[in-house]
């Protein structure tokens, strides 16, 4: 098909200067606007441009080229010698200036040469990160890559070489935003209305060059935009909440409270029947996770799903939780795949459900739950939904979060029944609670044997600090249930032989376990001899290394010292 306008690429280097001289957004906005309006058939290839890449941020592409290597890129380009490239590049602090200055001085050769086009360079640049996409399998040539991007930037003038240099590494620095592009979009096509139906668009296609092409036939292209099985979105985040009681105000009661795991964000696309694992980063990492895909194979019974999940390590000796750092070295490796998957195995922990058969991600998350627990058959060691509750108890989410901690994880997650999935978000539709504040090291002065199954174990705990006053201990709280039976087990042993006094359940013991406190604030409290109450204490581990507790005198400072 003949196309009718042909951008020159000069006009879209001319726009990024424009760009680069001014700060302010909505005049960046209005720039981008006017050259997306100009572009004619062009616009999809303008618009990546606009980006500082070549392709889709989906396809997550890259073209692999360094800094180091782009410097011999520009002196086969200008026949200058790397030394001189490198000189200059230190001089200027930015190989794109470099790049413009080298090419300058050759003239004669541009000259000879045709204007470069917009579809063009995108054309090459594509073609080039074809090659490198097939250099993981084998190796690439590094030569052929580099005299294409040579012959590319040989007929650029100074400033289009400018910005393809800067492309070429990925770091085009135009200070353009997505939501200005976003609003560029809006500007130029429907005057800056519908920018919320733009963004959507581009949350479900992560294309900037397939929504301009819709903004281009009309609202009703934009609208048609879906999320489409293989094509990984951003993933919705979480925001920070420091208590439970403003997770509830984020999310609202009651609430999905979960288990925040230590492990690896993955967004599973089922494809008629093929499974495919993306990273956050929307990484592909298919090949690095055979047992997520065979976990997945086994475990949910649909041919057409997007999980949202969070993969976690574990020790195959002991069973027990893997942090990240760990489990990040999966990610990396792409050899010797069978062995790491012994060393570090994984269960897959799935959340969320956006897709099945259909994009659902609009409806509730109680609906999206529903349908997620339908297709996933849950087995004991591998696939397990995440440990959750429905609740607006916060006691019980005090619980949750207590076991959680003790088991090894970082903490909970809460979630609004009601929210839609909104990808690539920081939105309060799910919130993440992590202890934050400082840790209190505290004695157990007293305990309660607990009732039924365990009424031979001290459960429930009474904690106190030092008074130096007087040399006595002072209670500041109870610690909550929700440790693991080993954790009782364990505490009861400590505990029975510094039993002091006996009275009905409770006991009273000498102060020498110590044990590491977590909490949510400090509060004047009538209830405990200490004038203080520690809200939501829970513990973290026993301090075996230490004899004395914290002194009543740090707990006032540290209750001085909250906002
Ligand atoms: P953090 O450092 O706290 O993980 P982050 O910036 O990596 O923060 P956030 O979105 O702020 O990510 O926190 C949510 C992250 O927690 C998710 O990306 C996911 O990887 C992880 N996670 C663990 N368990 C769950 C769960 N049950 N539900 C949702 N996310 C979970």
């Amino acid at each position: 098909m003949n196309k009718i306008i042909y951008v020159e690429f000069s006009e879209v280097s001319d726009s990024f200067e424009e760009l680069e001289s001014t700060q302010k957004t909505l005049e960046k906005t209005r720039i981008l606007a006017e050259l997306f309006s100009g572009s004619g058939e062009d616009l999809q290839e303008v618009v990546l441009l606009s980006t500082g890449q070549p392709f889709p941020s989906w396809k997550n592409m890259d073209l692999g080229v360094s800094s180091k290597t782009l410097v011999k890129i520009i002196s086969r380009a200008s026949g200058r010698s790397e030394d001189e490239i490198t000189r200059v590049w230190k001089n200027e602090g930015d190989l794109g200036d470099a790049a413009e200055q080298m090419v300058d001085n050759k003239t004669q050769q541009r000259l000879m040469s045709k204007e470069l086009t917009v579809e063009n360079v995108v054309e090459r640049l594509q073609k080039v990160a074809k090659m490198e996409a097939k250099g993981l399998s084998q190796s690439v040539d590094q030569d052929k890559k580099q005299s294409e991007l040579a012959d590319l930037l040989s007929s650029a003038d100074p400033v289009e070489a400018r910005y393809l240099a800067r492309i070429i590494i990925n770091n085009l620095r135009l200070g353009v935003a997505e939501g200005t592009i976003r609003d560029a979009l809006s500007e130029a096509f429907f005057d800056g209305e519908n920018t919320q139906e733009i963004q959507r668009a581009y949350d479900f296609s992560n294309d900037f060059s397939e929504v301009s092409k819709a903004c281009r036939q009309g609202l009703d292209a934009v609208k048609s935009i879906e999320l489409q099985l293989n094509r990984p979105v951003n993933s919705m985040l979480a925001k920070k909440v420091n208590t439970i009681e403003e997770g509830f105000e984020e999310v609202g009661r009651p609430a999905s409270v979960d288990y925040k795991y230590d492990g690896m964000r993955a967004q599973i696309h089922v494809n008629d029947g093929d499974i495919k694992v993306f990273t956050r980063r929307l990484e592909d990492v298919t090949k690095q996770f055979p047992d997520v895909v065979s976990q997945v194979e086994e475990n949910i019974d649909s041919d057409n799903c997007i999980l949202d999940t969070e993969i976690v390590g574990y020790d195959p000796e002991d069973g027990s939780m893997i942090p990240f750092q760990k489990l990040s070295k999966r990610i990396k490796r792409k050899y010797e795949i069978q062995k790491l998957k012994e060393q570090i195995p994984v269960t897959v922990r799935p959340f969320d459900l956006i897709y099945l058969e259909t994009p659902i991600l609009e409806r509730p998350y109680s609906e999206r739950w529903d349908n997620l627990r339908d297709i996933v058959s849950e087995s004991e060691d591998d696939l397990k939904l995440v440990d959750h509750k429905k609740t607006e108890n916060p006691e019980q989410v005090q619980e949750m979060q207590q076991r959680s901690l003790s088991q090894g994880h970082e903490g909970i997650m809460m979630k609004n029944l009601d929210a839609e999935y909104k990808p690539g978000n920081r939105v309060g539709y799910m919130v993440k609670l992590k202890p934050v504040m400082e840790t209190l090291d505290l004695a157990i002065v007293g305990a309660k044997w607990s009732e039924g199954r365990r009424s031979d174990w001290l459960g429930r705990l009474f904690i106190g600090c030092y008074d130096e006053e007087n040399g006595t201990y002072q209670e500041i709280g109870k610690m909550a249930t929700g440790l693991t039976d080993e954790q009782f087990q364990e505490i009861t042993e400590k505990l029975k032989p510094l039993i002091t006094e006996e009275d009905g359940r409770k006991v009273e013991v000498r102060p020498e376990v110590i044990v590491e406190v977590e909490y949510e604030e400090i509060q004047e409290s009538p209830t405990y001899s200490s004038g203080y109450a520690l809200r939501f204490p829970r513990m973290k581990r026993f301090r075996e290394d230490k004899e004395e507790a914290d002194t009543l005198e740090r707990i006032t400072d540290l209750y001085n010292n909250q906002k």
